[in-house]
Formats: C-alpha cells, sequence, structure tokens
C-alpha cells in the first residue's frame, strides 16, 4: 500500500531551505572576495602616500629647474650673476611651500601608522633624517636664495637639493618598495585564505545540505513510522485482534500517543471480552448459552478429522423446578439453579461441553465418543446416569430440603448426519419421553418418537374440534361426610372421543393447555357447573350440594379471568356460594399478589376456593394466611399411606390440624379403603372424596347415587 507521507511535503521546504541557503553562502563568498580587495586596496595607501611625497619633492626639483630655466644666458653655468626672474622665482617659491607642506602633512599621516620595532620603522626612520637634511639643508637655502633672486645661490642649491633629495628618494623607494611588497604578500595571504576557505565552503555546503537531508529524513522516519505501526495496530484492532504488541520507546508525543492506544487497545479488549461474555454465557450460572451451544454443535457436525465418531447430546430438563420457584420465590428457585450447575459442572468436564439453555434447560455436547454405535450409546448413558445420580442428591437451600430431579432426553450424531434444529429436536422428544416414563430418568432418542409429536399435534386439532363438536361432558365425584352423606361433588372433565372412547383428562389437559385451548375448555367446564348447579338448586334434595371446578393456572391467569367467572356465575343465576374453585398450590404461589386480589374479589361475591392436591408443592403457612382460601383438600398420594405408613399419617395429621387452626376445610381425596377412611376418621378429618364412596360418574348415574342417599323426609319435599 501506497501511503503518501504528511511529511514529504515538510521535506520538500527543507530542501528548498537547504538550497536557498547554499546560495546564500555562495554570495557570502563573492562578498569576502570583494572585502579582501578593500584590504588590499588600504594596505596600498601608504604607497601612494610615499609614491605622492616623492613625487612632490621631485616637483620641487623642477620648481628649481623652472625658475632656473628662465635665466637670459650670460655666462658659464655655475657662473651666472643675473637676477632671477621674479615672477618665475616667486612662483617656484611659493609652489616649493606647498609642496613643502603638503609633503609634511603626508609624511604625518603616513608616520603615526607605522609599526613601532619594524623593520619600516628604522627605514622611516632614516627617511626621515634625510628629509630634514633636505628641508633644512637644501630647501631652506634654496628658497632664501629664490627669494633673493639670486640665480647663483639658486643654482648652487638647486645642485645641493638634487643631491639631498637623492638620496631621500632612495630611502623612500625603499620604504615603497617595502610597503608595496607588504601589501602584496598580505593580499597574496588573504587570496590564497579566500581560495581555501571558498573551496572549504563550496564541498561543505552540499555536505551540509546532505546532512541536513539526512536529519530531516531520520527525523521524518521517527514518526512515520510509529504512525504506521499505529495504523497497523488500528487495522488489527478493526478486525477485532486486540492482542497487538505496542512498544512505548521514550516519553515524547509519539509516545504518548502510542502510550494512549495501549490503553485504548487494552480497554477495548476488556470491553469486547465483556460483550463477548454477555453473548455467549449465562449470566446466571455463567455456563455458555445456547448461542455458543450452537457454535459448538456446528463444528461438532464439521468435524470431518473425526468422521465415524459418534457425540452425543443430551438435554436436561429439571423435574418440576417451576414447583420450586413458584412456591419458594424466584431468589430460591436461582440458588437451585446454580447448585445444579455445580454438580453438573462436577460430573461433566472438559472436553464435554455443557450449556444452559432456558429457564431449567441444560444441554450436554459430548466429546466424540467411540465409532461404534452400541458403545458410543453406552458410554453417553453412563455420562447420563452419573449426572441423573448428581441431581437427584437432595440440597439444602432456604432452610428446606429440597428433592430434585432431572429428566434427560440423549440422541447420538456422526458428522453432517443431521442439522442442530434437528439434533435438538430428537433430545427434546427423548426428553419428553423420559418425563412421561415418570422423570428422573434418561430416554435416548428413537425415530419412533418423532411420530409421539405427530400425534401430538393430531390430538391437539382433534381437542379442538371436539369442543367444537360437543364432545365433552362432566363428570361429578361426590365428597361425602363423616356419615358418608353427600356435601358435593367435583366436576371432572371427559373427552368423548369417537374412536378411542371416554378420555380421562390427564391425557389431554396438559396438551390443552400447552396450546392454549384450556381457556375455551376451561369457560365451557365453568358454565356446565353453574347450570348444573342451578339444576341442583331446583332439586331439593340437591339444593345443598356444592360443586368443585378444577382451574388450570393458564386459566386462572388470564387478566379477565375474575370478571368472567363473575359474569358466568350471574348469567347462571346461582348462589354463588355453591361453586368452590379448586387451585393447585403452584397456580397459586406463581404470582402471589395477583392471586390474592383475583380471590378477594370473586370471594367477595361469594365464590369459594380450595387448595387442590395439598402437601406436594411448598407452600408454607403465612402464604396460605395471605389467601382467601375455605378449603385444603389432601393430596390423594398421602392418603393412600395413612393407614399404612407413618410419614404420610404424620403429614395428614400435620394438614388437618393446619386447617383446624386456620379455620379451613379439609377434605381428603382418593379414600380408597375403609382402613384409610378409618384412619382419617381417626385424625378428625371431616370429609371424603374417592372410590370407596364413588367414582366419578355421568349425571345420570351421579342422580342415581345421589337418590340412594336422599332421606325419606327430603324426598317427600316438594
Ligand atoms: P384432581 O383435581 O386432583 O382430581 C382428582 C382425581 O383423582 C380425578 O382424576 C379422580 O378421578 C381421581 N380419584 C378420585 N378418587 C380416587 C381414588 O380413590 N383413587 C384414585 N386412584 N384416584 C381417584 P381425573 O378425573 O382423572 O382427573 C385428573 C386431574 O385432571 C384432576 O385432578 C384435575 O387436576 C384435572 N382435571 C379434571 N377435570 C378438570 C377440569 O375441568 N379442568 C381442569 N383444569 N383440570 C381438570
Ligand atoms: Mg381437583
Ligand atoms: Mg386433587
Amino acid at each position: 500500500m501506497t501511503q503518501r507521507s504528511r511529511f514529504s511535503d515538510t521535506g520538500a521546504l527543507a530542501a528548498l531551505v537547504a538550497v536557498g541557503l547554499t546560495a546564500w553562502g555562495v554570495r557570502g563568498l563573492g562578498e569576502s572576495a570583494h572585502s579582501l580587495h578593500r584590504v588590499y586596496e588600504e594596505r596600498m595607501k601608504p604607497v601612494r602616500t610615499l609614491s605622492q611625497i616623492a613625487q612632490h619633492m621631485l616637483a620641487n626639483q623642477h620648481q628649481l629647474q623652472m625658475a632656473l630655466a628662465r635665466l637670459p644666458h650670460t655666462g658659464p653655468p655655475g657662473r651666472r650673476t643675473a637676477p632671477l626672474d621674479a615672477a618665475t622665482a616667486h612662483n617656484a617659491v611659493s609652489a616649493i611651500e606647498r609642496n613643502v607642506q603638503t609633503i609634511d602633512t603626508l609624511w604625518r599621516g603616513y608616520v603615526d601608522r607605522v609599526a613601532a620595532h619594524s623593520a619600516e620603522q628604522a627605514l622611516a626612520e632614516r627617511f626621515a633624517r634625510k628629509r630634514a637634511d633636505y628641508l633644512q639643508l637644501a630647501m631652506a637655502p634654496a628658497l632664501a636664495a629664490l627669494r633673493r633672486l639670486d640665480a647663483a645661490q639658486t643654482l648652487e642649491r638647486a645642485d645641493s637639493a638634487r643631491e639631498y633629495y637623492e638620496r631621500a628618494n632612495e630611502d623612500i623607494q625603499a620604504l615603497i618598495d617595502l610597503q608595496f611588497d607588504n601589501a602584496r604578500t598580505a593580499y597574496e595571504t588573504g587570496m590564497q585564505r579566500y581560495q581555501s576557505t571558498r573551496t572549504l565552503a563550496l564541498l561543505a555546503l552540499p555536505g551540509a545540505m546532505l546532512l541536513l537531508a539526512l536529519l530531516g529524513w531520520w527525523q521524518i522516519r521517527s514518526i512515520t513510522q510509529p504512525l504506521r505501526e499505529v495504523i497497523a495496530v488500528f487495522h488489527r484492532m478493526a478486525q477485532g485482534k486486540h492482542d497487538s504488541p505496542i512498544t512505548v520507546p521514550g516519553s515524547d508525543e509519539v509516545s504518548v500517543l502510542l502510550r494512549e492506544l495501549r490503553t485504548l487497545q487494552t480497554r477495548l479488549a476488556d470491553n469486547e471480552r465483556a460483550i463477548h461474555r454477555l453473548a455467549y454465557y449465562d449470566v446466571l450460572t455463567d455456563l455458555p448459552n445456547r448461542r455458543l451451544l450452537r457454535e459448538r454443535i456446528e463444528q461438532a457436525l464439521q468435524a470431518h478429522d473425526t468422521p465415524t465418531a459418534h457425540r452425543a447430546l443430551l438435554l436436561l430438563d429439571l423435574d418440576h423446578f417451576k414447583t420450586i420457584n413458584d412456591t419458594l420465590g424466584h431468589e430460591v428457585g436461582d440458588e437451585f439453579l446454580r447448585e445444579t450447575t455445580r454438580r453438573l459442572r462436577a460430573q461433566v468436564q472438559a472436553p464435554h461441553f455443557v450449556a444452559r439453555i432456558g429457564g431449567d434447560e441444560f444441554v450436554v455436547l459430548t466429546a466424540p465418543l467411540d465409532a461404534d454405535p452400541g458403545h458410543a450409546q453406552a458410554q453417553a448413558l453412563a455420562l447420563a446416569q452419573r449426572v441423573l445420580a448428581a441431581l437427584v442428591t437432595p440440597c439444602q437451600l432456604a432452610g428446606q430440603t429440597l428433592h430434585g430431579s432431572t429428566s434427560i432426553g440423549l440422541c447420538l450424531f456422526q458428522p453432517g448426519s443431521a442439522s442442530i434444529k434437528e439434533l435438538l429436536k430428537r433430545a427434546d422428544l427423548a426428553m419428553y419421553q423420559a418425563k412421561s416414563a415418570g422423570r428422573n430418568q434418561a430416554c435416548v432418542f428413537d425415530p419412533t418418537m418423532a411420530t409421539l409429536v405427530e400425534e401430538r399435534s393430531a390430538l391437539t386439532a382433534a381437542l379442538r374440534q371436539g369442543l367444537l363438536a360437543g364432545q365433552f361432558l362432566l363428570h361429578f365425584q361426590p365428597q361425602v361426610d363423616a356419615l358418608g352423606q353427600p356435601l358435593g361433588a367435583e366436576a371432572l372433565l371427559r373427552w368423548q372421543h369417537p374412536v378411542h372412547g371416554l378420555v380421562p383428562p390427564g391425557r389431554f389437559i396438559p396438551l390443552a393447555e400447552s396450546s392454549g385451548l384450556i381457556i375455551p375448555l376451561g369457560q365451557w367446564v365453568l358454565q356446565q357447573a353453574c347450570a348444573q348447579l342451578k339444576a341442583w338448586q331446583a332439586q331439593p334434595h340437591a339444593r345443598h350440594l356444592e360443586l368443585a371446578v378444577n382451574v388450570s393456572a393458564r386459566q386462572f391467569h388470564q387478566p379477565d379471568f375474575a370478571a368472567t367467572v363473575l359474569r358466568t356465575v350471574q348469567a347462571s343465576g346461582i348462589d354463588p356460594t355453591r361453586l368452590v374453585l379448586e387451585l393447585t398450590e403452584s397456580l397459586a404461589m406463581e404470582d402471589l399478589d395477583d392471586t390474592a386480589d383475583k380471590m378477594e374479589l370473586l370471594r367477595s361475591h361469594g365464590v369459594r376456593f380450595a387448595l387442590d392436591d395439598f402437601g406436594t408443592g411448598y407452600s408454607s403457612l403465612s402464604v396460605l394466611r395471605q389467601l382467601p382460601l375455605q378449603m385444603l383438600k389432601i393430596d390423594g398420594s398421602f392418603v393412600r399411606g395413612v393407614a399404612t405408613d407413618s410419614d404420610s399419617a404424620a403429614i395428614v395429621h400435620t394438614i388437618v390440624g393446619m386447617a383446624h387452626s386456620l379455620g379451613l376445610q379439609v377434605v381428603a381425596e382418593g379414600v380408597e379403603t375403609p382402613a384409610q377412611h378409618q384412619a382419617l376418621h381417626a385424625q378428625h378429618c371431616p370429609c371424603f372424596q374417592g372410590y370407596l364412596f364413588a367414582r366419578p360418574l355421568s349425571l345420570a348415574d351421579f342422580d342415581t347415587w345421589l337418590q340412594a342417599r336422599v332421606p325419606i323426609a327430603t324426598k317427600d319435599e316438594p
């Protein structure tokens, strides 16, 4: 991937600056050559001064010559007696005086600059002496002769002046040569230095540029390199990988950025882990959830490295968990689930896999088992048995001993043999088989179970049809007092199936509940019961009878249940106190406040309530007190052992005592033998229902049964 760096712009700028600097440097070199020239010029100044002095001295000679040149030739040279031309002599005097003046000024300017103790000073001193001689011994007498216009003297002095001049001139020429040599040497040395500096500069500048470029490149790289790392880390983070090692080298801005990135990465990784945990694990038990289970099953179905090995899927459903939850509360229910999880984990360890997929449903996915299906099934069943044994052990919760158990449905599979949905369905079918076979056991899926499901759906359709076709009827099971006299009856639903004959409620009530058909069916029962009570009201021998109607949980928890009952009762015109609604313990505990409210409302209109199958649930005395109950029905399972088993007898004794203390009526259900009747009687149980007195009877049979027990006096009443 080509990444355009923002620093390339900065690099270009740096190169531009370097080129500018170079140009500036070259220009600087030019300027130093120029200043070198100026230095040279400066050095040449004394040479010029000395030359001017020499020229002025020479000019003096010329002035003397010129003054003498105008002289008429009257005699031999050196013997001239005629006076000098006055104007010429005067001009010469003036010019010589100016020259002497100038020479003096020039000389003083020069002498000031002469360095002490140098060869130049020695020369200068010598020239100064000779100049002084020249001025005093030659020029002063010459000027005097000129002023007197004395040609002979002037001539003589001019000759002497030339001698002095020539002597002084030697020294001044020597001084000029010395100065000139000095200037030239200085210039040549400067020039040499300039040349080497120029060479050095021309070499150093590209070197500096290169160094600058390298530095710039290194600097840019020190930023872009970590930035590339950051980009790579972001890429990996975008792909959900949060484990890139990030090294933080120093404490500059880039390091701070990297450190922040590392913190961000750690935080994201933590969040991702938490999200993963929430998405794939059950919060209550910390077990993998349905989603993770599906992934594991998917992997197992695609495990082509072990194509022949079987695996097993075990679906666990806790028996009667709903009762624990409803009667002891959700907190105890939750703790029970956690305890179940602990026990499961102790039995099922990796490489086996456990998940919780619903309220009280767990699934075990085993590791690869044997290739032989028989052996694999034996292995899976052994595991299931261990789990059953672990979960059937009683546990202490909320100060109570809870007896849990589990039903397990098991199915085997090989990679690619079925879909996840199909496997879960098979395990579910097997689990239902375990439930209907009496719970606390494991059942292995067999294909015929699928037909059971089909049967269930066919039965549901038939139920719906039966309701429309009027195939339902009520049977009445009498309830009697200690003397066997009828107190009332319980209405028990029957289905007169055109093919299967009379079907008992245990076969279709659960299905009616799960399909929702219990709502119209329950309403039908209530209407029939009210109609029957209305009919009994008109019959003197039956007028006093109560009629109990069973109400299912789903029916009771309909929001309009109480209103519907009241409407039905009022529409039938019966005495509401004759109607008893039978509720189960788990139903009553499910939503205690709602239950109490509905009961209270109906109770205020006279309707009465009985708690059915009492003793099988976990309802406590305090809960019972909150509900407007009038009756407890002791479950048949306790009645069965009341004459023979001391535990059952003790329970019955407790229930009867409790009912008395709460002011409730008690009915013993399922009384089959005189011994049971006797024992119940001895326990002061006042009311009985069971085959000993009568089976559930058709209306006609009930009437016959009733007629047989009508006292003579009552029979005669109008
Ligand atoms: P339940 O309310 O506890 O009814 C008592 C059950 O015990 C009845 O079974 C009755 O036939 C049976 N029984 C009575 N005496 C004896 C006895 O001495 N020995 C034995 N072994 N059994 C006895 P049934 O009629 O099969 O009803 C079963 C359950 O179906 C009822 O239990 C009740 O929960 C439910 N049920 C019946 N009718 C209705 C209804 O109309 N609506 C609702 N929601 N449930 C109903
Ligand atoms: Mg009942
Ligand atoms: Mg009962």
